[in-house]
């Protein structure tokens, strides 16, 4: 066990490192599955999925001789079972112009970057794009909003001077986006203010003001998490979650050495649509999540 453990102490451990060595023929008794469980817990997927699979594992293979790669195809099967009913693409309203994305998180997990991906992939499809930069009170956010709406092709509306009323911008650039036939409009918003209550008057009066233009809007509201946050991913989803309607999440950061098992966590816990996963820093770095592909891809 001691590739075992060694993989464990390992902040940035993936759970095949946790596996590594921990099932080398060895009988499937309540030690072993203690450890499995204790390796899917240090791997993020949280407790609630750790219990799910060792049960799963308890009831099918208790007292059997296992091995490595049977261990390893028998989780990667049981993941993607958690993974699956939330694997969900975003899809789009065509029948709304525009159909309106509200982007929320907090500062720093992703949400400009993630904004310009889902720009780059609209225009792609031939969709006319705007940015509404509505993290007013953060200059460089606003600033880099506009820089990635040049390289996108995506229209930036940006705000007059620093920190204007958030909800009055997205009034206006949802009026314009309505007037000019916009099919998708993509709005930044803010990832922190001086308290929780501030925040979410802010996030619902963005709400409340689109509302009188488009009583439907928003269409979609994307929680943006980082993975490389682990558990206080989970605590976001739930803090935001009380704050608005979230309806899809993306998660970023996935390239490098980050703990994807917190994918598995959220799925369990919200079963929210997971819609992307980012793996970079670039416009091109957001992947369609898959099921079987992450949880084969989780498992090394
Ligand atoms: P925001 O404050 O939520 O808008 O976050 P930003 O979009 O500004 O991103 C914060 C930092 O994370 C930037 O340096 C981004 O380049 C980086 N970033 C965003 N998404 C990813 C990703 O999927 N992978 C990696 N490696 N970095 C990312």
């Amino acid at each position: 066990f001691t590739r075992l453990k060694a993989g464990l102490s390992r902040s940035t451990a993936k759970l095949t490192d946790g596996l590594t060595g921990l099932f080398t023929k060895r009988k499937l008794d309540d030690a072993a599955l203690e450890e499995l469980e204790e390796a899917l817990i240090t791997a993020d997927l949280g407790v609630a999925a750790a219990q799910r699979i060792v049960t799963a594992f308890r009831r099918t293979r208790f007292g059997k001789e296992v091995g490595d790669q049977e261990v390893r195809e028998a989780l990667a099967a049981e993941i993607a079972t958690i993974l699956e009913p939330v694997a969900k693409p975003l899809v789009l309203d065509g029948a709304k112009r525009p159909h309106v994305v509200l982007v929320v998180g907090v500062n720093g997990t992703g949400k400009t970057t993630t904004i310009a991906k889902l720009g780059q992939q609209f225009r792609e499809q031939g969709k006319r794009v705007t940015f509404v930069a509505g993290d007013t009170f953060r200059a460089a956010a606003v600033e880099q909003l506009q820089i990635w709406g040049n390289r996108t092709g995506c229209a930036v509306v940006a705000p007059a001077k620093e920190g204007a009323d958030a909800a009055g911008l997205a009034f206006d650039a949802l009026k314009q986006a309505q007037a000019q036939g916009t099919e998708v409009l993509l709005v930044d918003t803010a990832g922190r203010l001086h308290n929780k209550a501030a925040l979410m008057e802010e996030l619902r009066k963005v709400v409340r003001v689109m509302r009188r233009l488009d009583e439907t809007a928003p269409h979609s509201v994307l929680l943006v998490l980082d993975a490389t946050t682990g558990q206080n991913a989970t605590q976001q989803c739930k803090v935001f979650g009380e704050m608005v309607d979230v309806t899809g999440l993306v998660v970023t950061k996935l390239d490098g050495s980050a703990k994807g098992g917190i994918v598995v966590a959220l799925a369990e816990e919200f079963g929210l649509p997971v819609h992307a996963v980012g793996v970079g820093e670039k416009a091109a770095d957001l992947r369609p999540f898959s099921a079987r592909d992450y949880a084969r891809s989780l498992l090394g």
